[in-house]
């Protein structure tokens, strides 16, 4: 199987920038930033990060409002906030030396087992398996395990990972990884798994499809926000505001003023957008409005030009609705960090 496996990747495996490097930094910058999201977006952002920080050392002295708008666009900002603490006790407790072996590389924070064996396997060959959601789905097909009635999805979980660990081939454990979370990715897909140009059919039980536990439905909501604008010397500026420190999601991130459902203009949105965050689909209103009319503000509140705008750590949402407004480029244009802006206080 692991031959069979490795064939198959070596002629079918995408060219993706992370696979050019055996840089232990590079590979973990490019392992969290793939976590829940897609390889279309990681790899501007993943090449931008790495020029304005090329080192861990680098990441470690950067401020975290710079770290976090060069992760603008990825979402989860918890795992840039992690990168980053995770970068800096590399520094303090480690000597700037990042540790080699996946049970090392657990101690920091936001590496889990996942990242670990990926950093370990790919960087410095230890036969470690990984197992993501995509390979757990691989190998329950292969064997034709699934959670039912008896058998819980933790014990079917504790198959997969013995299964995993039997098989990871243990003189090419980086690329072996590489390729079955490839085979995940792009053949044994969540639906119409492409079983016809699989590496693994002849050994697979299910061939297709197989029961996975229902997932929960997702919930909707809206959210009204106002875009307030005004033409300075220095081009289109807009109004945003930055939420709270201690706000558990989105902590210091910087959105559009948020309109309660009592404070609704009553003319139409210039722009509705959906957008789901976490488990919830939601209808985003957008209102044009005048500054003045704008309810008094409970959080930190500035004008900022486009430009400035589209270069700090906005909201995936914000960035989404300035995008889609005409204000701002889309966050290929980030990788140079502009200098802190100088910004008037409403
Ligand atoms: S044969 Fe089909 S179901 Fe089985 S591992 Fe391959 S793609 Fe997945």
């Amino acid at each position: 199987m692991r031959s069979e496996l490795l064939t198959w990747y070596h002629r079918s495996r995408r060219d993706l920038p992370w696979r050019h490097t055996s840089d232990p930094y590079a590979i973990w910058v490019s392992e969290i930033m793939l976590q829940q999201t897609r390889v279309a977006v990681v790899i501007d952002r993943y090449t931008a990060f790495l020029q304005s920080f090329p080192t861990i050392q680098s990441l470690a002295e950067a401020g975290e409002q710079d770290v976090l708008a060069l992760w603008s666009g990825l979402g989860y900002y918890r795992r840039a906030r992690m990168l980053h603490k995770a970068a800096k006790a590399i520094v303090s407790d480690y000597n700037g030396q990042m540790p080699t072996t996946a049970a090392r590389l657990r101690e920091l924070p936001g590496i889990g087992s996942y990242t670990a064996a990926a950093i370990a396997s790919i960087a410095h060959s230890e036969p470690v398996a990984v197992v993501d959601g995509n390979v757990e789905r691989v190998l329950s097909r292969i064997q034709g395990w699934h959670s039912h009635d008896t058998v819980s999805e933790a014990a079917v979980r504790r198959k997969v990972d013995d299964f995993a660990q039997a098989l990871v081939d243990p003189r090419h454990p980086g690329d072996y990884n590489q390729a079955i979370m490839e085979l995940g990715a792009t053949v044994c897909t969540p639906r119409n798994p492409q079983c016809l140009v699989c590496p693994w059919a002849s050994e697979c039980r299910t061939l297709g499809e197989h029961r996975t536990p229902k997932r929960a439905a997702m919930k909707t909501g809206e959210i009204v926000y106002a875009l307030v604008l005004r033409e300075s010397s220095s081009g289109t500026e807009i109004v945003l505001e930055q939420r709270a420190a201690t706000n558990s999601v989105m902590p210091g991130l910087w959105e559009l003023p948020v309109l309660k459902p009592a404070q609704k203009p009553e003319h139409e949105p210039m722009l509705t957008v959906r957008h789901a965050i976490m488990q919830v689909n939601y209808t985003v209103h957008v209102h044009a409005l005048d500054a003045q009319d704008l309810p008094e503000p409970s959080l930190e509140r500035r004008w900022m030009s486009a430009e400035q705008a589209s270069s700090i750590a906005l909201t995936g949402l914000a960035r989404k609705i300035l995008t889609k407004a005409g204000l701002i480029r889309t966050s290929r244009n980030a990788a140079v960090i502009a200098p802190s802006p100088v910004l008037e206080v409403l």
